[in-house]
């Protein structure tokens, strides 16, 4: 299958998955934005992906989006999917549209730090480690934690905070993840009824290739998809 008839297939995947959610009417709405996920493939056939009009390409490398970016479209949205240290801050707020990895509050200071350096009010999600895994970034499922955070982002004048961002554990049968992506969405409707100034809690970034249309039917609004579009990395 080539990026084009993949693209196509996983659009219409979105679609069904939309259907299937059957009457059940989500916080997060009906449309969903596939973030193209574009690490370690080449320009050349990211641009393939760009000739069937993707809106938005994610990298989980700094020096990846800044050796790629200038040679790709500018129109392009730009999203940071994997994790972030501190000391690059402030190449990812020159780079990022929208940074999914937010999983501290040191982080969230300097990114806002970065980000009024060169007048710009960043984007940014809370990445929850949503199964609670050793092996995972992000912040505990814990209410109390996730509103701290996103209290202290909201007081921030260079931040943005516009959602959640997890990955789910890797299971056989991706219908397992139900629960998972269910907790998140709840969190996501607790976020949003707190209704913090200078935030808006709008998108819900889960589902990767082996579970999208899985979170999709669960409210997710934002999926990463890599593998599903170019093939095995
Ligand atoms: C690599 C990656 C993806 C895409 O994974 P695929 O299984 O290739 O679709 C999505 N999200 C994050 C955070 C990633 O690192």
């Amino acid at each position: 299958m080539t990026i084009a008839e993949n693209l196509q297939k996983v659009r219409q995947n979105i679609t069904e998955a939309v259907y299937n959610r059957r009457g059940q009417a989500f916080a997060t709405g009906d449309e969903v934005k596939l973030i193209v996920v574009t690490k370690t493939q080449s320009v050349e056939r990211i641009r393939e992906a760009v000739a069937e009009n993707i809106v938005a390409v994610g990298e989980n490398r700094i020096q990846e989006a800044v050796q790629k970016k200038p040679q790709l479209n500018p129109e392009l949205e730009w999203h940071l999917i994997g994790h972030l240290q501190t000391n690059k801050a402030r190449q990812a707020v020159t780079l990022f549209d929208l940074i999914h990895s937010v999983d501290s509050e040191r982080l969230a200071l300097e990114l806002n730090l970065q980000a009024a350096k060169i007048c710009k009010r960043q984007n940014v999600l809370l990445q929850v480690n949503v199964a609670s895994e050793d092996s995972k970034y992000g912040i505990p499922p814990r209410q109390d934690i996730i509103h701290a955070l996103a209290k202290l982002i909201s007081s921030q004048e260079h931040l943005h905070l516009c959602g959640l961002m997890t990955i789910a554990p890797y299971l056989e049968d991706p219908k397992d993840l139900r629960p998972v992506f269910r907790g998140l969405y709840n969190i996501f409707g607790e976020l949003q009824a707190l209704r913090l100034p200078n935030t808006t809690i709008q998108w819900l970034s889960m589902g990767m290739t082996n579970d999208y249309m899985v979170a999709v039917e669960e409210g997710a609004n934002m999926i990463r998809v890599g593998t599903g579009i170019f093939g095995m990395r």
